[in-house]
């Protein structure tokens, strides 16, 4: 089968998930381009799928183009799925991933809370230069919390989640323990976006 080469839009700041992104959507021909600009997008919505939508309209209606974008986090049911939508910004506005994980473990701490069940969750939303979506899908992956931090790999959350995959070759891990490849095999980024890679796959010549 030939692999249709196509760029698309990625609305982002965060430079890991964009090479994240860029890693999980090159085997489906897409390569990502992410706009020095964009106008600043207010992350107010109740749900990761809003938050993520509000992005890739904005991108879109900025470059008259298809626009990618995802909304991600850290979801941890003992504190009420806590930081949730919030996880870039559980410390406050602006906060380093040093001051939210510690934030996180502090929480943890003041409950009694030991090795909590997590998931993280990323939705990613393709959407056409009118704000049409085009493709729209979930990502999650299980684990738990552990302290203190462990790993040098990845970003946010990632030394601390203890993640359970059965499937992986090395269960066990923080994620920040794993290579790129092998969080993204497993991780709720990598499962939402080989989603939106194979819808895209699917689109007619021209559609984007
Ligand atoms: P967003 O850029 O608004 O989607 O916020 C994502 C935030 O959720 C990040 O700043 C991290 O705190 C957290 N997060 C999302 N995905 C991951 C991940 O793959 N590893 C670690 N933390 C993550």
């Amino acid at each position: 089968m030939t692999v249709r080469r196509r760029r698309v839009v990625l609305a982002t700041t965060n430079r890991h998930k964009a090479r994240e992104i860029a890693s999980i959507l090159a085997p489906f021909g897409l390569e990502v381009e992410v706009p020095e600009r964009l106008p600043e997008v207010v992350e107010d919505g109740d749900t990761f799928e809003a938050n993520a939508l509000k992005k890739a309209r904005s991108a879109a209606r900025a470059t008259g183009r298809a626009a990618m974008a995802d909304d991600s986090g850290l979801v941890v049911a003992a504190l009420g799925g806590e930081p949730g939508v919030r996880s870039a910004r559980y410390a406050g506005e602006d906060a380093t991933d040093e001051a939210n994980n510690r934030k996180l473990l502090d929480e943890l701490a003041r409950r009694g809370l030991a090795d909590p069940a997590a998931a993280f969750v990323c939705h990613a939303v393709l959407v056409a230069p009118d704000g049409t979506v085009l493709a729209t899908a979930a990502g999650r992956v299980e684990g738990t919390i552990r302290g203190p931090a462990r790993g040098s790999n990845g970003f946010g959350y990632d030394p601390l989640f203890h993640h359970v995959s059965a499937r992986h070759p090395a269960p066990g891990l923080r994620f920040a323990e794993l290579s790129a490849a092998d969080k993204d095999a497993i991780s709720h980024r990598g499962r939402a976006f080989r989603a939106i890679g194979e819808a895209v796959a699917a689109l007619p010549d021209g559609a984007l």
